[in-house]
């Protein structure tokens, strides 16, 4: 039985290749992809153990990402959504029923350039997911910081790079601590 896409649901997903050696099913309309794990898994046996890093980020966000939530095209069970990097805002959905993942057009590549293809189970992974979040926790309260210290912001960050290397950084902030009192609020 033919599978249809989750997407544009009125067409059916036929064979292709996200690789040279990973099958997949496709869809001709909106170019998404049904990955299944288990040829995922087998894929990433074969590969080399060093995998390539492409360290330009540059056209991360030209990516379009599915928001809403999409059925399974194999059991019609809705699938999970998994970030996949804080620095990418698009998400990868999986049938945990399944274990078969879909990609929007462009979404492997995309993972490749973020050098994430090797990791695709990983993500699907609540740790994985947690550091996502603590990782953008982390980057909107340094961008507070930045907006409340203006000009100031590069030298504190300065300033706390060379504490946090600091074998006496305790000390040091006990010392400067002592100036406290005498800045005007
Ligand atoms: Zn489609
Ligand atoms: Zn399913």
């Amino acid at each position: 039985m033919a599978s249809s896409c989750p997407h544009c649901k009125d067409r059916n997903l036929h064979p292709s290749r996200i690789e040279a050696d990973l099958p997949a099913l496709s869809c001709e309309g909106c170019g998404g992809s049904l990955l299944s794990l288990v040829a995922y898994r087998h894929w990433r046996e074969n590969q080399p153990g060093q995998e390539s890093v492409d360290t330009s980020d540059d056209g991360l966000d030209e990516v379009k990402d599915t928001s809403i939530a999409l059925c399974c095209p194999k059991c019609e069970h809705f699938m999970t959504k998994f970030r996949m990097s804080a620095d990418a805002r698009n998400q990868i959905d999986l049938c945990v029923h399944c274990d078969e993942a879909w990609l929007d057009r462009g979404e492997w590549q995309l993972l490749d350039r973020l050098a994430l293809a090797g990791k695709l189970t990983q993500m699907f992974t609540q740790p994985w997911q947690n550091r996502v979040r603590s990782t953008e926790a982390e980057r909107r309260a340094e961008l507070r910081w930045s907006e409340r210290l203006g000009e100031h912001y590069s030298r504190a960050q300065e300033l706390r790079e060379w504490l946090r290397s600091n074998p006496q950084a305790r000390e040091i902030l006990a010392y400067v601590n002592q100036i406290r009192d005498d800045i005007p609020l």
